[in-house]
């Protein structure tokens, strides 16, 4: 038995792609270049390279780490060349525009390969979406100087990007942010503040680093809307820019991935946009950030439940004491954790699927109401799939320790990795606490719920098909609209956000497994009955807090100061 987290099943994730809702709509708008076969042949390639080079540089960046050497950081052994075969693949422009070298795949495809390539090495994946993501800001507002400078050298992976937003009294609160930029009189500006925890802030992949910073305005207006979004280069003219690295956290996890201090003395910056549009506009690179963490806790969980059923098969524990001890998936309570696992793992990844596909489509359908729905629906399952798939990846890998017993919690076997990796996911990108407060009051109030009515349309049509489980999908979609409805109108409201988004990710995931369970491969097939079975009773819970209300928050006060 391997104590390794085997590949990615290239075929099963192929045939989840081929089936993801939306996608026969997506291929008529992009035309050639998507088709099935190249698709699979992409995916294939993936696998090879993941193969190759990621998985054995995984276990290295886990237990090397990175390091701080003169002020500057350097990777874990082998990073830099896998980095390398990475980018002489041409990986970083998959999903980026052709004229400018990429592939012109769709968020589909992306969040495919990335689970391919994260089932390998989380850490190291951190890389290139921050740098897809930049590009496409910079493609989105970035005047035409910058774009013909950055967008080629991002693309083709020769330059690298960051999300430079934090700091230490603005996380969550991101119109707390103090770092200001001030104009430097000759068209450009000069940054000065710190920001913490940045990823990969700095390193040894690439000879420059664009970080994509928000900053505030000498005159501008407190609050987010007096954020402005800059390009701050690593190096300037060959030079060094005015940017220190204070300190490189050590962290639980994502070893491998470097999280930086940053000290930004007067530093040369160039305004990206409109000034005081910083905020909105970095949301085009916030959006495919957070879908690529939902991919990163779909992968993580994927991977745990792989190694945890493999190895219920081979450990012995128990049975009758006069015949040999039998292989511990024999037991109900092993077989109930693992189709839990897997069946949570399959769900997850339609739903991944299903937001990648109505992403693309709400920037490219051709009838605008068509659009605007399809922005709408993508804009519903974002929060959803970010967070529901987050904590897949968490909840999954402590199932897989909990199946491998005291093997799970030892370095000799991976989940403790998956576990420590994972751990992250629902805080970086937008808490989970953070992001059921965008479900109920961005997509349920300002934007009225148009995605949650065009997410019921679809789950309703496909329940109307009827089958197993139909109808208990029928009574969670019920479920859903009416305490949506209830807490969008209650002022006390936001107590019973994170349950509601709990309702959506069921009633998400329910409508996934339903498709699962027609499906021509019996494995995808049983993982949708399965999870069907329950999804019910756990809908119910969640309604029924949401239905206590905020009233039982006075407890609280009792809860922190009584004797
Ligand atoms: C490994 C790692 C990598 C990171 N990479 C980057 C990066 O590349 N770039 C970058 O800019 N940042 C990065 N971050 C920072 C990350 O985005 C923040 O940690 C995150 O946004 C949360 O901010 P915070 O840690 O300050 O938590 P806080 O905002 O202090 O939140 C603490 C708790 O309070 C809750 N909370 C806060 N505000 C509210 C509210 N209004 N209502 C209800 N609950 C609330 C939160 O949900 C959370 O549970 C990274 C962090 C880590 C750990």
């Amino acid at each position: 038995m391997s104590n390794l987290v085997p590949p990615a099943d290239v075929d099963a994730i192929a045939a989840q792609v081929e089936a993801a809702p939306g996608l026969a709509r997506l291929r008529e708008l992009i035309g050639p270049g998507a088709d099935p076969d190249t698709l699979r042949a992409v995916l294939e390639e993936a696998a090879r390279l993941s193969a190759a080079w990621l998985a054995p540089l995984n276990p290295v960046m886990d237990r090397e780490g990175c390091r701080l050497e003169g002020g500057r950081v350097r990777t874990a052994a082998g990073h830099v060349e896998a980095w390398r075969a990475y980018v002489e693949a041409g990986w970083p422009g998959i999903d980026q525009p052709p004229e400018l070298g990429g592939a012109g795949l769709p968020l589909v495809a992306l969040a495919a390969c990335t689970e391919i390539f994260d089932r390998s090495s989380v850490a190291f994946g951190m890389a290139p979406t921050g740098l897809r993501a930049a590009a496409r800001l910079i493609a989105a507002h970035a005047d035409e100087a910058i774009k013909a400078e950055w967008l080629p050298r991002l693309v083709s992976g020769e330059w690298a990007a960051t999300i430079c937003i934090s700091e230490a009294d603005a996380g969550s609160d991101a119109g707390r942010i103090r770092t200001l930029a001030e104009p430097d009189g000759e068209g450009g500006w000069r940054i000065t503040g710190e920001k913490m925890w940045i990823s990969y802030g700095d390193h040894d992949l690439a000879p420059r680093i664009g970080h994509c910073l928000l900053a505030r305005t000498p005159a501008a207006a407190p609050g987010g809307a007096g954020l402005s979004l800059f390009l701050v280069p690593d190096v300037v003219d060959g030079e060094r820019n005015a940017i220190v690295i204070r300190r490189l956290e050590e962290k639980l996890g994502l070893h491998g991935s470097p999280t930086c201090a940053m000290g930004f003395e007067g530093a040369r910056a160039w305004l990206i946009g409109a000034e005081g549009r910083g905020l909105a506009q970095l949301f085009t690179m916030i959006a495919p950030m957070r879908l690529m963490v939902s991919v990163q806790g779909l992968t993580v969980a994927a991977g745990a439940a792989d190694v945890a059923l493999a190895y219920a098969e081979e450990r012995r524990q128990g049975g009758a004491p006069d015949a040999p001890p039998v292989p511990i998936v024999e037991h109900p309570d092993i077989q109930r954790m693992l189709a839990d696992m897997a069946s949570r793992v399959e769900a997850v990844r339609v739903l991944v699927l299903a937001a990648a596909v109505q992403a693309d489509l709400g920037r490219l359908e051709t009838d605008p109401e068509a659009r605007a729905d399809a922005a709408a629906l993508a804009g519903w399952l974002l929060p959803i799939a970010k967070t529901y798939a987050s904590e897949t990846g968490f909840e999954v890998a402590s199932a897989a320790i909990q199946v491998l017993g005291g093997a799970g919690y030892v370095k000799d076997w991976p989940v403790e990795q998956s576990l420590r990796d994972s751990r992250v996911f629902a805080i970086f990108e937008g808490t989970s606490g953070v992001q059921a407060l965008d479900l109920l009051h961005r997509r349920l109030r300002r934007e009225q719920g148009r995605g949650l009515r065009a997410f019921l349309r679809l789950a309703r049509a496909d329940a109307a098909l009827g089958g197993d489980g139909a109808a208990d999908l029928s009574l969670v979609l019920e479920l859903l609209e009416t305490s949506a409805a209830a807490l969008a109108a209650d002022p006390g409201g936001d107590a019973g956000a994170y349950d509601l988004l709990q309702l959506g990710a069921l009633a998400a995931t329910g409508w996934a497994a339903l498709r699962l369970t027609r499906l021509d491969r019996p494995r995808l097939a049983a993982a949708g009955r399965w999870w069907l079975t329950d999804l019910k009773a756990k809908a119910e819970l969640h309604a029924a807090k949401i239905a206590l209300g905020a009233g039982r928050l006075e407890l609280f006060e009792a809860l922190r100061r009584g004797p």
